[in-house]
């Protein structure tokens, strides 16, 4: 299987960027062929619908969810890749036809996607809902279980570009993490979490090819009220994909890829029968997701701070704004400390030259806009040289 090329051939191209919406997929399934059956789940807080599709007519029942998380579009978009992919008739696709049937819930809290929060309309953040269900979205979700009884389920999220991992190879940001929901507090492992974590093993082994050492595992502490652990103790496998920073990569375009090379090479497993054997040590051999990342380190900064001059390290963290149609990133000087620990996705040595902020300041402040100079003429905006 050529998963770049069938990426290539797949993406689909009216999705991009981070602002994902109703509006925005609402023309795609519109135009989808006959073999997707496209129905309104039900409707969110402020009446926008909910959509589900449903394609396939394997024994084999996934049910896959995204932007459970409003802000969270990068999973949304690798679905919609996958969309694509399943119309071809190709021998393979059409076996993936045969062998499964998918149940997919593509923007399931429309409102946050509105308007770009991780909650929903009445601020409560929906994978904290599972046992009291107090919301609507909630609740289809689980009738949704309920009803499809899938075999497995696909919770599909971002992450923060502060994830990375320590590996072998040195600090390397969580480009995509996984995660088999514990079921309990000890965090046994059962038939079902088994069959979750050899699935990812099978992803991970597939995903190494294209991004070596930066597949994580996220932290497995319970807690019933999460969707995953919930279904998982209901006894059906489940994943928590994480869509992380890939380098360069704000829009999310490259880890939206690799989303779809973690879906497809997952099916092949599940055909292949592959999730059998206790894969528990190459499991536990994928780094912990770890927040270790800035966006943007400066080293080596002269500063001066109540009169005092002393050499410093600061950092730079985007905040992710929503400007009309657009999501656009903001700098933000966040943290300031000497710790040669920290890591930026983007590292500026400053050669002991001095900083100088608005108004003449002399020293960096956290929680201030992102634009400086370093002394004698080197321009910062928005976090980066200019
Ligand atoms: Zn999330």
């Amino acid at each position: 299987m050529n998963l770049e090329s069938i990426y290539r051939t797949s993406k689909e191209q009216r999705l991009e960027h981070r602002y994902i919406t109703n509006k925005h997929i609402e023309p795609i399934l519109n135009d989808l062929e006959s073999i997707f059956e496209i129905d309104v789940l039900g409707r969110s807080v402020m009446d926008k619908s909910i959509y589900s599709i449903k394609v396939g007519s394997g024994k084999t029942k996934i049910l896959m969810w995204s932007q459970m998380h409003g802000n969270e579009s990068t999973t949304t978009k690798a679905l919609f890749d996958m969309l694509n992919w399943l119309k071809s008739d190709a021998a393979d696709t059409r076996q993936v036809k045969n062998n499964f049937t998918f149940y997919i819930l593509p923007i399931l809290n429309p409102d946050g996607a509105a308007l770009y929060t991780r909650e929903n309309a009445n601020k409560v953040d929906l994978n904290r809902d599972a046992v009291n269900l107090s919301q609507p979205e909630s609740k289809l979700l689980r009738q949704a279980f309920d009803e499809f009884q899938p075999d497995f389920c696909y919770n599909m999220h971002d992450q923060r570009t502060i994830f990375g991992l320590e590996t072998v190879n040195g600090v390397k940001p969580a480009t995509l993490s996984f995660l088999a929901p514990a079921y309990n507090d000890d965090r046994t492992i059962n038939s079902c979490r088994q069959t979750a974590i050899n699935l990812i093993v099978a992803m991970n082994k597939s995903l190494q090819r294209y991004i070596p050492n930066q597949v994580g595992r996220f932290d497995d502490s319970f807690n019933i009220n999460c969707v995953g652990d919930s279904f998982q103790a209901l006894g059906v496998p489940t994943i928590l994909f994480e869509a992380g920073h890939y380098k360069d990569d704000y829009e999310r375009e490259r880890t939206r890829e690799f989303v779809f090379f973690a879906l497809l090479s997952g099916f092949n497993a599940i055909n292949e029968n592959v999730l059998v054997v206790n894969k528990n040590d190459e499991y536990f051999n994928i780094p912990q997701n770890k927040a270790i990342f800035y966006d943007i380190v400066y080293r080596n900064v002269n500063i001066n701070y109540e009169n005092k001059e002393k050499r410093a390290i600061f950092a730079s963290q985007y905040k992710e704004v929503l400007f009309e149609d657009f999501v656009v990133f903001d700098a933000f000087i966040k943290e300031i400390n000497n710790s040669e620990l920290i890591q930026g996705h983007i590292e500026y040595d400053c050669e002991g030259q001095f900083f100088v902020g608005k108004n003449g300041l002399k020293f960096p402040k956290t929680d201030t806009e992102a634009t400086f100079v370093i002394e004698p003429n080197r321009k910062f905006v928005n976090g980066v040289e200019v």
